[in-house]
């Protein structure tokens, strides 16, 4: 049988035959994108609600990054990580004010904000705290793909995972205290968590957890780390997803949607725990004024369009309407907040309807072969979310119902 998409393409057989395999990718080559859409290079137009993976906030190609750019790699490209440079003192502004964190450190990924939290608990533990090391994180965690990041993480079979794995983390059963609290020893200097476990399927930390952690590590003199790197800036309906839980953690890291596409990362810190020396933590890249002018045109929109309010409105919607469609296909446990959601399907047939989808114009995510996750731009319309709600279906209805 014929594919609908042409196989010939020169972009795909370029790809296929020089780009190092990381993963099975759908056999289509992206070329440009706008708002909600993007388009690959056979023409064939999808609506995204992947959103970059929770990283396009203002969708694709949003005019204030261009603008951003344009003015100040006229100005200013790098000058060189030894110096401040303007933007770079802006944006801290900016996130300080915002997040009630005094200091912050700059980078370009999630795994190298997380690095950055990682050295400098035990930073920490090795000055305040009679050399502790130890951090305890979380099963079914995700926090990046570096090498601690990755021996920080609690997915399932990443326990051995280009071994051997530095040592120093202790995972524990995510929403449980009393795990915590028998994981704790005088060797724990930290605790990081997810307050929505992203990529591990969207499962929500229950607030009494999160205000107990907060105890918890007050009363041992631990810090408290949150990997926002999914939750950060608007996407759960509040600017940060720990004013849903109304804690603030000693350390926050931040990735993802603060660059809206451009590759940025930030890990604020109390003043207290403002312990770095000279050299023992750095960056070519940190603070790059390209960088550092969009966060500031990515955040500052996102304040002023008041996304985190329209990302709580219309991930409601969108709930509202998944609930709709729940009995006629068997969803279950549908979950979430603003614009980070999750559904169960009947069945393991996840990574085959993502693909349908693809063919149907529709772009989503299987975080497991049973759950589907949807994290759409936060500047999605309604008419969006109809038109999603609608190929969903129409997708659904062929290939689970044989309509
Ligand atoms: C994506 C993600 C990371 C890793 O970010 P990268 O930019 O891919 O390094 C870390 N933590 C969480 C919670 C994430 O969702």
């Amino acid at each position: 049988m014929e594919k609908v998409k042409t196989v010939t393409n020169e972009w795909l057989e370029e790809a296929n035959a020089s780009i190092l395999f990381i993963a099975n990718r759908p056999q289509v080559v992206m070329e440009h994108g706008k708002g909600m859409y993007l388009w690959d290079t056979d023409g064939n137009k999808y609506l995204d609600f992947i959103g970059g993976w929770a990283v396009t906030s203002l969708g694709h190609s949003p005019k204030v990054i261009s603008d951003a750019l344009l003015e100040q790699s006229g100005k200013l490209v790098h000058a060189s990580p030894g110096f401040y440079n303007k933007p770079m003192v802006e944006f801290a502004r900016l996130l300080t004010g915002l997040s009630g964190l005094e200091r912050v450190f700059f980078g370009s990924t999630g795994a190298e904000a997380n690095e950055s939290a990682i050295k400098l608990a035990r930073k920490y533990g090795a000055v305040r705290k009679n050399g502790a090391f130890e951090i305890i994180t979380t099963k079914r965690s995700f926090h990046g793909r570096s090498l601690a990041t990755t021996a920080a993480t609690g997915k399932a079979g990443w326990e051995h995972m280009f071994a051997p794995q530095l040592p120093g983390f202790v995972k524990v059963p995510f929403n449980d205290i009393e795990a915590i609290k028998q994981a704790i020893t005088p060797n724990t200097c930290a605790i990081l968590v997810e307050l929505i476990q992203g990529e591990g399927g969207v499962y929500e930390a229950i607030p009494s957890y999160i205000q107990e952690l907060r105890t918890l590590c007050d009363e041992q003199g631990i810090m408290l780390m949150f990997d926002e790197v999914q939750t950060g800036i608007g996407r759960t309906g509040t600017m940060f997803a720990y004013e849903h839980y109304g804690v603030l953690p000693d350390v926050l890291t931040l990735a993802k949607g603060i660059g809206g596409g451009f590759p940025l990362s930030a890990m604020l810190a109390k003043e207290t725990y403002n312990l770095f020396e000279a050299g023992d933590q750095g960056g070519t890249y940190t603070g790059q004024p390209l960088a550092m002018a969009v966060g500031l045109a990515v955040v500052g929109e996102v304040l002023q369009r008041k996304l985190p309010q329209q990302a709580a409105e219309q991930g409601a919607y969108l709930l509202q309407q998944l609930h709709g469609i729940q009995e006629r296909y068997g969803l279950t446990d549908i979950r979430g907040k603003g614009l980070l959601l999750a559904f169960d399907l009947p069945e393991p047939r996840g990574a085959e309807l993502v693909s349908a989808c693809l063919h149907a114009g529709l772009l989503i995510n299987a975080s497991s072969p049973s759950t589907i996750r949807l994290m759409p731009a936060l500047i999605v319309s309604k008419a969006e979310i109809d038109e999603m709600m609608s190929l969903l279906c129409s997708v659904m209805d062929r290939i689970y119902r044989g309509d």
